[in-house]
């Protein structure tokens, strides 16, 4: 017999459980155990008026925020649509069946208020390194560092000429962001060079091209992570120009220390951290072994003798050259004891032009210049160590260690949808990069604890 449902006995009293429906594997089940908001309203109390009527539960609008960077939800109005039909989301924003979703625009106040204001996100991510290293997923032997470019809130058509030609646009929070990070090193500081094209919407963002992509205004999240899970240990949003990016690193490996005790063996990074300066600071000043291709532009391509044909003698402060003969500073300072550097930190060393000149080798080796000449950097030493661990065995780990922060950045594009920012200005960009960094530490921690006890059943 054919059944037929009948619509018009409803029962009077439901009994439902919001928990019982949320399913035991679900993310957000296993999220919510490494999420402990309970100090934050204490932590926002002098942010909130003693008086008045009661505003919006701040720990619904930071879980709702967390189920959006957690599952790619960038639009805070489909944010508040998907919580209210969601079960698991109510369920994790501790809504219960008939709890009021607030308003999209409660969002906007909050974030450029007093979230921001009390550096709310920036808690939340140390919150959530804290807690990887309780759960024993940092190792602190080896980072890597890296960064990627992210797109901002604002038309690459739409420009204005320099900054000179920010002039004639209104004030407005972005443009005051803009000014007030000028002279940050990881924003308006880390270069002299005046940008071409700026966005009138959002000045300090920069004209520029990733790999193969078209150019246009961005902001570059910098990330640090522990190598052993993947774990991010800091986030910092820069300026996208390669200067920035490496004060960004030293700024994280300092506040890793800093905060969370962590002091690497080794960092491992790409040619952009190669520098000269930036090796010299990890191996002198850090301690830190540089798993580092160095940033050497010494290479030949006409076939004349390499740098590394020319031996160094440490004793005497000079090149032997493959004929034997002495390559001396010649920009030295005879009041100082030290030759004298060029602006990047580099000493010319020079052979005599009498021994040029009668040398069979000259072809080989300086085939157009009457004497031939080498550069050496002040920081040598720290370039020659980094030279030597990359013909160690552990250089092919490090490598495919590096792949680990790669992906990081892919999954946060691709995954959580983080490839164009919906925030403006520098702090727009903090704040987003913050938050992001703490979804992907809460599913890996997630994972991590999923996998382990599926490993224990
Ligand atoms: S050309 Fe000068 S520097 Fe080069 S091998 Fe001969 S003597 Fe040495």
């Amino acid at each position: 017999m054919m059944g037929e449902r009948r619509v018009a006995q409803e029962a009077l009293f439901y009994e439902f459980s919001l928990d019982r429906h949320v399913p035991a594997e679900h993310l957000l089940r296993a999220i919510d155990r490494f999420v402990d908001l309970s100090g934050l309203r204490e932590h926002l109390r002098g942010f909130y008026s003693a008086i008045g009527r009661p505003s919006i539960d701040p720990e619904l609008m930071l879980r709702m925020l967390i189920v959006g960077y957690c599952f790619g939800i960038r639009s805070e109005r489909r944010l508040c649509e998907e919580v209210h039909l969601n079960l698991a989301y109510r369920w994790f924003c501790r809504l219960g069946l008939d709890g009021d979703v607030p308003d999209h625009s409660t969002f906007s106040k909050n974030r450029h208020g007093r979230f921001r204001e009390s550096d709310l996100f920036r808690q939340l991510f140390e919150a959530t390194v804290r807690r990887c290293i309780e759960e024993g997923l940092v190792g602190g032997d080896g980072f890597a560092v890296d960064a990627s470019l992210i797109r901002a809130e604002a038309n690459r058509q739409t420009y204005v000429e320099g900054t000179q030609g920010l002039g004639a646009v209104p004030a407005g929070r972005a443009v005051e962001e803009y000014l007030a990070v000028l002279d940050d090193a990881v924003f308006g500081g880390a270069t002299p060079v005046e940008p071409k094209r700026v966005s009138p919407v959002d000045p300090a963002a920069r004209f520029t091209q990733a790999h193969g992509n078209r150019a246009d205004f961005c902001y570059a999240t910098n990330y640090l992570i522990d190598v052993d899970n993947a774990v991010i240990v800091d986030v910092e949003a820069s300026t996208a120009v390669r200067q920035a990016e490496v004060t960004a690193a030293k700024r994280m490996i300092e506040r890793a220390a800093d905060r969370h005790g962590l002091w690497p063996r080794k960092l491992i990074g790409d040619t952009g951290y190669g520098s000269a300066g930036m090796l010299a600071w990890l191996v002198h000043e850090r301690g830190i072994e540089p798993h580092v291709p160095v940033f050497d532009k010494s290479a030949r391509s006409d076939g004349a003798f390499e740098r590394s044909d020319f031996t160094f003698d440490h004793e005497d402060d000079s090149y032997i050259c493959p004929a034997g003969k002495r390559l001396r500073p010649r920009n030295r300072n005879f009041t100082s004891p030290r030759p004298e550097a060029d602006q990047d930190g580099f000493i010319r060393y020079r052979a005599r032009q009498q021994d040029c000149s009668s040398c069979a080798l000259k072809p080989q080796c300086t085939p157009i210049l009457p004497a031939r000449k080498v550069t050496r950097s002040i920081h040598e030493g720290a370039r020659d160590l980094a030279r030597a661990l990359s013909h160690e065995d552990e250089w092919i780990t490090s490598r495919r260690e590096r792949k680990k922060v790669e992906m990081l950045f892919a999954h946060l594009k691709r995954i959580m949808r983080l490839d164009r920012l919906r925030l403006r200005g520098p702090n727009g960009a903090r704040d987003e990069f913050h938050l992001a960094a703490a979804a992907q530490n809460l599913r890996k921690l997630a994972k991590i604890s999923i996998a382990r006890q599926m490993r224990m059943t």
